[in-house]
């Protein structure tokens, strides 16, 4: 399995990563990519993928952050994305639940963003939280700047909104709340995505799939995830094991695994 979104940069981890990333083998995990959410983390992201063979990473800044992006950050990004383990721009998007930056502010930083990938020719990891009418309308009229792809992730939106956005290309990740029991929303869209277009990933240390949730996340517990999609999708989990591990291959060219 591949976690497709994990903090390992998060201070949360600072004694423990070592421990975490040589549990991956044990876990069934091949590679996990490490998402930067501002330029402080982007450097602790770039820094532990350099550090360890099985962390990738993705460089952005956050919706909540939107307001402090610059571009010298751009620039920056640019510049450090020929490494070979930076493999996205990411996390970038819009969060309208909190509100952390003015909405102006988490737009431009977005699209400003988007141009960095298209310039990087990577894919970008999108971070969406109650923005969905205004993210589509985005995505609809800058087609041009996700060329080298896009994942939606820890998808919360509807059957219909996940139509349009694979219409786009978008692949769909799922994360822990899938496993929680209102996720009926989210088990419908597990059901409806094609085998060929979704990933699995924990968003750690955030969203603690069941049966750990209230503990610390970490990505081992992708398992859980993957377990839930098996179950939702009537396929044997080894199936979605591959199918997830191989979309992740497709969509982050840069996996060197
Ligand atoms: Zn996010
Ligand atoms: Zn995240």
């Amino acid at each position: 399995m591949i976690d497709t979104h994990v903090h390992l940069n998060d201070k949360r981890y600072s004694d423990t990563a070592d421990e975490i990333v040589a549990g991956f083998a044990a876990a069934g995990l091949e590679a996990a990519i490490d998402i930067a959410y501002d330029r402080a983390s982007a450097e602790r992201a770039l820094e532990q993928a350099r550090r360890y063979a099985p962390v990738y990473c993705a460089l952005g800044v956050h919706p909540h952050d939107g307001k402090d992006y610059t571009d010298a950050d751009g620039d920056w990004f640019l510049r450090e994305s020929r490494d070979p383990k930076v493999v996205a721009i990411g996390e970038i998007g819009l969060d309208y639940h909190y509100d952390l930056s003015p909405r102006p502010a988490q737009r431009d930083a977005f699209i400003r963003q988007l141009h960095v990938a298209e310039k990087a020719g990577l894919p970008v990891i999108i971070h969406l939280r109650e923005a969905a009418g205004e993210m589509l309308d985005l995505l609809k009229a800058h087609k041009n700047l996700y060329r080298h792809g896009l994942v939606l992730h820890c998808f919360s939106e509807t059957r219909e909104y996940a139509r349009e956005v694979l219409n786009l290309g978008a692949y769909i990740s799922f994360a822990g709340p899938l496993t929680f029991k209102k996720a009926e929303k989210a088990a419908e869209v597990a059901r409806y995505v094609p085998a060929d277009r979704y990933l699995i990933e924990t968003d750690c240390p955030y969203l603690t799939p069941e049966p750990h949730r209230g503990e610390l996340n970490q990505p081992a517990y992708v398992r859980f995830v993957a377990e839930r999609l098996a179950a939702l999708r009537n396929v044997p989990f080894e199936t979605v094991e591959t199918e997830a591990a191989g979309n992740a291959r497709v969509l982050f060219r840069k996996l060197g695994i």
